[in-house]
Formats: structure tokens, C-alpha cells, sequence
């Protein structure tokens, strides 16, 4: 017998239609490439988002065609989002940092008919253009005033909302109807695409809040460092209107200096951003002397947030939550929130449990197996890849069956390549990814787990670890560091490790750089450094492993 309630459709402009209707004062306040402060709300945002949606249909953009995004986290973007899926096409966001041939691929595989495009990144269209379907229309993202001289013969933005009326009848269709784009990085083969539904992602911005107890709420000013063009800024483009909280976007300023001047000048509350811009943040709040006024809450994900790092911010007195998840997944799959009874625990458990993952929210499960596909238990200390089933995670990648025949295993799981522990009270750890384990004489050693004790030296700023090749061991560590001033001794940062690590596990060598590269999402990359010094001459003396 089936249960004889309504079923209504769930869609992506019902969300801002309802911020419109019940926080309509609650603000969104963008730094612009044109080099202002902007600020409108959601009552206002509605109504642009109508004209767009109009402007897009008079374009001839039809249901299920994909129109693409090169922008920066801005109010305009944030109408994208919803002009774009509110009439049935799929918002392709296309991250501008990656390589020119990457950007050629996706846009291709994607088949964009327009590509919205922010003043910063024209110069990048110019030189791709012939590379790119002869059809493409573009839109710079500006008004009459500020349209450069370009060679894209593009259109202006705001010529075309103007005129377009502020209302729209949101078409309806099945929940299930594609509403948005976003490609992996594609640090190994081509990038590949998650295309995400209307069903998932209004599933996913209810789940998420519940998730973090107190956070969203109407007067919470929320600062997505995340970018717009990655996973979807973690969810906040939906998660901060439905629940009234405020969005404040830092354009193209994601500098430790400007984020502190934005955060203090609007009393952030919560910023939410991958660890190295946090890093960036630090130490501009050393320099200051204080965090930024207002600054209560931090969203940390997108690689493990050191130990040391979330030590410094609860010490400012910021809450610091960890995230974790994958493009494949929405993308959250675990929050760190600290609950209420968590404020009574001594310190240093805290730390330790907030320097892990999170827990699961609701209707994303976790499985970890062994290389066979066996599962293993939940014990907090088992380790084993990480598997996940939901309705937020992904079920293939968009026109790659063989891509998909990789990630989803025989029970319909997704494989996330990442490598963790689970304990039974479902705390997530992750250890490592696969690919940045390094194997020595037939034993794993986590990356991870060296990186964060030595990110608690006082002179490190930053550090990676990754594999160099071996003839005897097949793969031994060598730690990479940027130092904080003056760089330490090797052998103190050695000695520091061995007093928590087997002497097996000990890096063989040390290494001092200046910066260390990123990835188009503002992760260290691994794979960049692996290449760097896969001919690194180790020293002689190898640590005879244990066992
Ligand atoms: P990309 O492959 O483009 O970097 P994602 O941003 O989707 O794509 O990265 C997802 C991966 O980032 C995860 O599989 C995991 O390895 C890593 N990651 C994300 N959040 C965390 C976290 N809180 N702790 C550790 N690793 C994380």
C-alpha cells in the first residue's frame, strides 16, 4: 500500500524563492572584479534571477543544454546557479585554474552553448577560442561601463537582464532532471564529470544544516572561500538561503590580508575554506595580533586539516569544523560540528576529534574494504577504502561508462579512492588517498599521518610527504617543507617524527622549498611533487624496516 501524500517535484528555484519570500532582507554582499563592494538580497536576487531566466530562454538556451560559468564567488555567479537550473539547463561550472587543455576538454565533452564569463578570466577565452565549439556564445559578466575590448564578440550581462521582466513560472519537471556540472580536477586522465540532479541537490541542502547543529541560521553571515566553481562552493549557494543566512563573496581577493579586511569589515561569522587559505588567514592574524571581528566558526575541508592549525583557531576562540567529501559526492559526506556536552571534554581530546573527519550525515553510508572488495569492520582502527551510497553521491560520470565502470564496484558503491578508518560510533578517519600512500618494502606508509605531526614544529609553515622510487624498498618518504622564517634542522624535524613513528616510517630525507604547488582546487598537489622528485637522490643510509 502506498502512502497517499502529495508529490511534489523537488527543484533548485523553489529554494530562492522561498529565501525571497522568508528572509528577504538577508543580504549577499560580493567583492566585484570591477574592484567595489556590492550588496543586494534575496528579495532583490529573486528578481534578477527571473530576468536572467528570460534573457536565457530570448538566447534560445533550451531544456538539458549546458551553459558554462568561468567566475569568481560573486552574486552574479549565485544567479547563474539558479537562472541556469531553474529553466531546465545545467550550470556547467568550469574552475579557471585549470590547464588551457583541460578547459578545452570539458567545455567540448560538456557541448556548452554559452559561457558566462568574469572580466578576470576573458583573456583566458581569447586564447582558447578556436579550440572551442564554433557555436559558443559568451556573456562577460559586467555592465555597459566596464565591457573590455574583447575578440570573443561577446555579450554584456547586464544588457541582458535590463528590461527582462521579474517574474518567472518556474517550468516543473521530474526531480530527477540534471541541474548541474562540475568536473574533477583530473589530477590523473581527463577530467570527469559529475552532473548532479535537482532531487540531489535540494536533498542535499537539507541534509547538510542538520548536520551542523546551529550553524545555518537567519543573521549567520557565511564566507565561501569554497570557490562557486568547485563542488558548488560546498553546498552554500543552497544551504545559506534556505535558512537565511547571509553570504558574503570575496570575488577574486582570497589573500590572507583581503579575507581578514572582508571578514572584519562584515563580521563574518563562519569562513569556510580548503586548509591552505587558512594557512594565508594565520598569518595575517599574527601579523594583526587578533582574528577578524566577529570570526566565530570555520568550515575546514578539502584535505585534512592539520592538528596544529585547528589548535591555533580554537585558540582564537573560532569553533572549528572539519569536512570531508568529494566532487562525486555533492560534495559533503562528513562534519566535524562540535555538539552540545562536547564543550566539557578536555582540550586535547577535542583537538583529536576535531582533526578527524566528522561524522557521516544523514543518508550517505560508508563501507571500507580490503583490496579483494571484503569488508572490513568499524573498529577506529582497521583500515581500508572508503566505499559510499546515497542519494547525493554519484552513480556514473557524465558520458564516461569507462570512468564509471572504475568507481562503482559490484554492490553499486562508490569508490572514493580515499583510505580510512571508522569507528563504531561512525567517526570518519581518513588516513590517506590510495594514490599518496607510499608502499615500502610491502608496508603502507599514511602521508597524512607524517604531515601532521610535522605541521606542529613552530618553523614549519607548510609541508607535504610523498613517495620517491626505491630500488631496494620500492618507495621510501621524503618530506618537503616550507619553512616559517629561518628553516629547522633536518634532524630536528626527524627526531620529532621518530618520537611518535616507527624508524620504517621515517622520511629518508629532508627537503626545503619556498612554496609548494597547488592544485586548481588550492590543495598541495602530490602528483606535481611525486614528479618533481622522482630522480631525487635519497641518502644511503635506508631505515631497516620493521618486522
Ligand atoms: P579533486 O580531485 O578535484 O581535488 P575534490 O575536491 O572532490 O576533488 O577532492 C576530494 C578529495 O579531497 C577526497 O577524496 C579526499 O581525498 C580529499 N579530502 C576532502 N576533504 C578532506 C578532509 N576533510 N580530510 C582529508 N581529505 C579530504
Amino acid at each position: 500500500m502506498k502512502g497517499m501524500m502529495m508529490h511534489r517535484p523537488l527543484r533548485i528555484a523553489d529554494i530562492l524563492t522561498f529565501a525571497a519570500e522568508v528572509y528577504p532582507d538577508s543580504e549577499i554582499v560580493s567583492v566585484r572584479t570591477e574592484g567595489d563592494l556590492h550588496r543586494t538580497n534575496y528579495r532583490e536576487t529573486a528578481g534578477r534571477v527571473a530576468q536572467l531566466a528570460h534573457a536565457l530562454q530570448a538566447m534560445g538556451v533550451g531544456f538539458g543544454e549546458r551553459v558554462a560559468t568561468l567566475a569568481w564567488n560573486g552574486y552574479r555567479h549565485l544567479e547563474l546557479y539558479y537562472a541556469i537550473s531553474g529553466i531546465g539547463s545545467i550550470c556547467h561550472t568550469i574552475n579557471p585554474r585549470l590547464s588551457a587543455e583541460q578547459m578545452t576538454y570539458i567545455v567540448n565533452h560538456a557541448e556548452d552553448r554559452v559561457i558566462f564569463v568574469d572580466l578576470t578570466f576573458v583573456p583566458i577565452l581569447e586564447k582558447l577560442k578556436d579550440a572551442l565549439p564554433a557555436n559558443l556564445t559568451f556573456v562577460i559578466m559586467t555592465d555597459r561601463a566596464h565591457m573590455p575590448e574583447n575578440s570573443l564578440n561577446a555579450l554584456c550581462y547586464e544588457e541582458l537582464l535590463h528590461g527582462q521582466p521579474a517574474t518567472f513560472d518556474w517550468p516543473e519537471f521530474d526531480e530527477n532532471t540534471a541541474a548541474g556540472l562540475c568536473y574533477t580536477s583530473g589530477t590523473t586522465g581527463d577530467p570527469k564529470g559529475a552532473l548532479y540532479s535537482h532531487r540531489s541537490t535540494v536533498l542535499h541542502t537539507l541534509i547538510v544544516p542538520l548536520s551542523m547543529p546551529g550553524v545555518f541560521a537567519p543573521g549567520r553571515k557565511i564566507l565561501p572561500v569554497v570557490p562557486l566553481f568547485h563542488v558548488n562552493a560546498w553546498g552554500t549557494p543552497y544551504t545559506a538561503p534556505i535558512s537565511g543566512a547571509t553570504l558574503v563573496y570575496p570575488g577574486p581577493k582570497l589573500d590572507g590580508p583581503s579575507l581578514f579586511e572582508l571578514m572584519d569589515r562584515e563580521k563574518v561569522w563562519s569562513a569556510w575554506g580548503v586548509p591552505t587559505v587558512w594557512l594565508g588567514l594565520l598569518n595575517e592574524i599574527d601579523k594583526q595580533g587578533r582574528p577578524p571581528e566577529g570570526f566565530g566558526h570555520m568550515v575546514v575541508g578539502g584535505s585534512a586539516a592539520p592538528r596544529p592549525m585547528v589548535e591555533k583557531f580554537e585558540n582564537l576562540g573560532v569553533d572549528v569544523c572539519h569536512a570531508w567529501g568529494m566532487t562525486e559526492m555533492s560534495p559533503i559526506g562528513t562534519t566535524g560540528q562540535q555538539i552540545a556536552g562536547m564543550e566539557a571534554w578536555p582540550k586535547d581530546k577535542l583537538l583529536d576529534w576535531k582533526a578527524r573527519q566528522g561524522r557521516r550525515v544523514f543518508n550517505v553510508e560508508f563501507k571500507i574494504v580490503d583490496e579483494a572488495g571484503k569488508r572490513l569492520p568499524h573498529d577506529g582502527k582497521t583500515v581500508g577504502e572508503l566505499h559510499v551510497r546515497g542519494n547525493t553521491i554519484v552513480a556514473g560520470y557524465f558520458k564516461n561508462d569507462a570512468a564509471t565502470a572504475k568507481a562503482v564496484d559490484e554492490e553499486g558503491w562508490f569508490g572514493t579512492g580515499d583510505v580510512a578508518h571508522i569507528s563504531a560510533d561512525g567517526i570518519l578517519t581518513i588516513t590517506d588517498r590510495a594514490k599518496d600512500l607510499i608502499k615500502s618494502g610491502g608496508e603502507w606508509i599514511s602521508s597524512l599521518d607524517l604531515e601532521t605531526i610535522v605541521m606542529a614544529h613552530p618553523k614549519v609553515a607548510n609541508c607535504a610527504v610523498v613517495a620517491v622510487p626505491h630500488p631496494k624498498w620500492e618507495e621510501r618518504p621524503l618530506l618537503i617543507v616550507t619553512p616559517q622564517g629561518e628553516p629547522p634542522a633536518k634532524e630536528e624535524l626527524i627526531a620529532l617524527l621518530a618520537q611518535h613513528l616507527a624508524k620504517w616510517q621515517l622520511p629518508d630525507d629532508v627537503v626545503f622549498v619556498e612554496t609548494l604547488p597547488l592544485t586548481a582546487t588550492g590543495k598541495v598537489s602530490k602528483l606535481t611533487l611525486r614528479q618533481e622528485f622522482k630522480d631525487y637522490a635519497l641518502p644511503d643510509a635506508v631505515p631497516a624496516r620493521a618486522s
